[in-house]
């Protein structure tokens, strides 16, 4: 039930519970996750019965939904924290659990963990109130006042309950598509909402979006640094970027430059299994014809080997629909550019 904090976007923040900034032998006990499009739904439908605006009646139905959770994840920390030491005896016994202190049973070690607040759909939801998403002024500020709502209350609560709540921006590889087939399902296919077969993920632009790298990076490390209990942010690059090292580099300096906390870089890799030929080519190998292809990709945090047998169908469309946001920088000097961002940084 507790995942530690090896890989994966989870990440622990300041720990109320006296291990302050430490952040090994801690981990995320539970997370839970907001599907805003469907509050975002429920606000239309209040703002259109009483002649409200529709961004007020979302903020209110969020706020209680954040609430909700909470209460939710106090529910399942208590339940959690009623096992006997038995049910995972081995990391207790071998100090993997941080402030573990035997006579007083787990919830020594568990009260250092997170409890996590996560969501799903920011783009959506920001189209369904406003026409807009985060990629623009308006959208964006926005997603801001959303964000500050979910950090707030956090704060909050971490005081209040002496737990360590957190804002998540959940990795949702399941819940992308399960959640839509339920929107679809009640609501129907709305342009720019459900038209496809995944809500996006937590905050991040619509995978579709033709930006580069550094648009995608000021978006996200802004709101993602509203998170404080995981987030991850990606840039997808064509396989060409291999060639590009000054490039990578500089797209890196810039992402922690941003107080970007997980930067991730995805290049498509997809590797001929008959002749051994890697490249980015998707139905047959250039060199042998031969069909016997792995695919490497990022699709969340980890590598997959083969996102087709290991992703559900939302979450495949997903994949296909991401722009390689190195192509918005193709023709433009991107060496100039490069030692003016050298410059910038020295
Ligand atoms: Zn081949």
């Amino acid at each position: 039930m507790v995942t530690y904090d090896i890989t994966c976007r989870t990440y622990n923040g300041y720990d109320i519970n006296g291990l302050g900034q430490l952040k090994d032998g801690r981990g995320n006990i539970a997370p839970s996750t907001i599907i805003m499009p469907t509050l975002a739904m429920e606000a239309k439908e209040e703002a259109e019965l009483k002649g409200t605006d529709i961004v007020e009646e979302f903020m209110k139905i969020l706020d209680e939904a954040i609430e909700d959770c909470r209460e939710g994840l106090e529910d399942r920390y208590k339940y959690i924290i009623s096992q006997p030491v038995e049910s995972a005896l081995f990391s207790y016994e071998n100090g993997l659990m941080a402030g573990y202190i035997p006579e007083e049973g787990i919830e020594s070690a568990l009260k250092h963990g997170t409890l996590a607040i996560g969501n799903i759909g920011l783009a959506e939801t920001l189209q369904i109130l406003i026409g807009k998403d985060q990629t623009e002024k308006e959208g964006f500020e926005l997603a801001e006042r959303i964000y500050k709502l979910f950090n707030k209350r956090c704060k909050e609560f971490k005081e209040k309950y002496k737990l360590n709540y957190g804002v998540y921006n959940t990795p949702a590889e399941n819940l992308c598509y399960t959640a839509m087939t339920k929107f679809k399902a009640k609501y129907g296919e709305i342009p720019n909402v459900s038209e496809n077969l995944y809500f996006t993920n937590s905050i991040h632009c619509p995978v579709w979006k033709e930006i580069s790298p550094f648009e995608k990076i000021d978006i996200e490390a802004k709101l993602g640094n509203y998170s404080n209990a995981g987030d991850i942010l990606y840039i997808e690059l064509d396989s060409d970027a291999i060639h590009n090292l000054d490039a990578i580099e500089t797209y890196i300096n810039y992402a922690m430059d941003s107080d970007v906390p997980y930067f991730a870089i995805n290049i498509p890799n997809d590797t001929c299994l008959e002749c051994g030929y890697t490249g980015e080519f998707n139905e047959s190998c250039p060199v042998c014809g031969s069909t016997n292809i792995q695919q490497l990709r990022r699709v969340t945090g980890y590598l997959t080997g083969n996102y087709k047998t290991a992703f559900n169908k939302g979450k495949q469309q997903e994949v296909e629909m991401r722009y390689q946001h190195s192509k918005k920088l193709r023709g433009i000097d991107i060496s100039k550019f490069v030692s003016e961002e050298k410059e910038r940084l020295a």
